[in-house]
């Protein structure tokens, strides 16, 4: 343990699983008191993100449990692959209250705590498809996008109060998220491994170690990022 996030208190939403799950430990290796939401799985509190006044609950139950708040990483993703003509508008809605809309509110519920700690972090998730389309993907891709450039005004709003926000963009991460893609279209992991000069998908613990960094004060000069962590992968797109 490097203790670089002694002190911290942290919310982690989709800490039940892959990437959330390897973030909520990894920061607590670091030495930081983590808060833990998903919708099922070994956490602090299991919730809906979607749901009507989620992230009020979240951010008091987190302050109840922890004393004080001050960085967030909303890990609670959803993402299919669907045509655009098979995109429901029920589907596509979902997609971004999920990816985008819970993050927006869980950021703005917590900005006062925030704010007020002088040194706040956000790390928001992103993905590589925040750079890029692809096909199956316009919904998910929409939001992704949007969570970019919703960091980076987060970034220029939140800055003179000392908070820094930043967006960590995956490439092709082994997760349950994508495990049932990848066991499908078996051409589809291969594709993603060969396109990462480091031939390999990614490994949750090779994005939290980012996010972790992120939090850290050696990131302190840091805000507005968005910092692709994909084996490299981007350099051929
Ligand atoms: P994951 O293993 O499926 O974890 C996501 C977690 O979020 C799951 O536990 C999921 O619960 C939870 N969740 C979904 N909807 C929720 C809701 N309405 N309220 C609360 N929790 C909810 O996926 P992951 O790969 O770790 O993804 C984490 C983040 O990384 C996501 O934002 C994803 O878009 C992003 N990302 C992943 C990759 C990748 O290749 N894996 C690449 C780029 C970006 P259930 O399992 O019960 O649905």
């Amino acid at each position: 343990m490097s203790g670089r996030l002694h002190g911290r208190r942290a919310i982690v939403t989709g800490a039940g699983s892959g990437i959330g799950a390897a973030v909520a430990k990894r920061l607590a290796a670091d030495g930081a008191r983590v808060f833990t939401s998903d919708l099922q799985g070994e956490v602090d509190q299991v919730a809906d993100v979607t749901a009507d006044g989620a992230s009020e609950a979240l951010v008091g139950a987190a302050v109840d449990a922890m004393g004080g708040l001050d960085t967030l990483v909303p890990c609670a993703g959803i993402s299919a692959f669907a045509p655009l003509e098979g995109h429901s508008d029920a589907y596509f809605r979902q997609v971004l209250e999920v990816n985008l809309v819970a993050v927006f509110r869980l950021v703005r519920d917590a900005a006062p705590l925030l704010k007020a700690a002088g040194n706040g972090r956000v790390v928001t998730i992103g993905s590589t498809t925040s750079s890029f389309g692809d096909e199956g993907l316009c919904a998910y891709s929409a939001s992704k996008h949007a969570i970019l450039g919703f960091t980076k005004s987060a970034a220029a709003e939140l800055g003179p109060h000392g908070v820094t926000v930043n967006c960590v963009q995956p490439g092709a991460i082994d997760t349950p998220m994508t495990a049932p893609a990848f066991e499908q279209m078996p051409e589809y992991r291969t594709f993603w491994e060969n396109k990462a000069p480091l031939r390999r998908l990614g490994r949750a613990g090779d994005i939290a170690d980012v996010v972790a960094f992120l939090c850290s004060d050696d990131a302190r000069f840091m805000s507005g990022h968005g910092l692709w962590v994909d084996g490299g992968a981007m350099v051929r797109h």
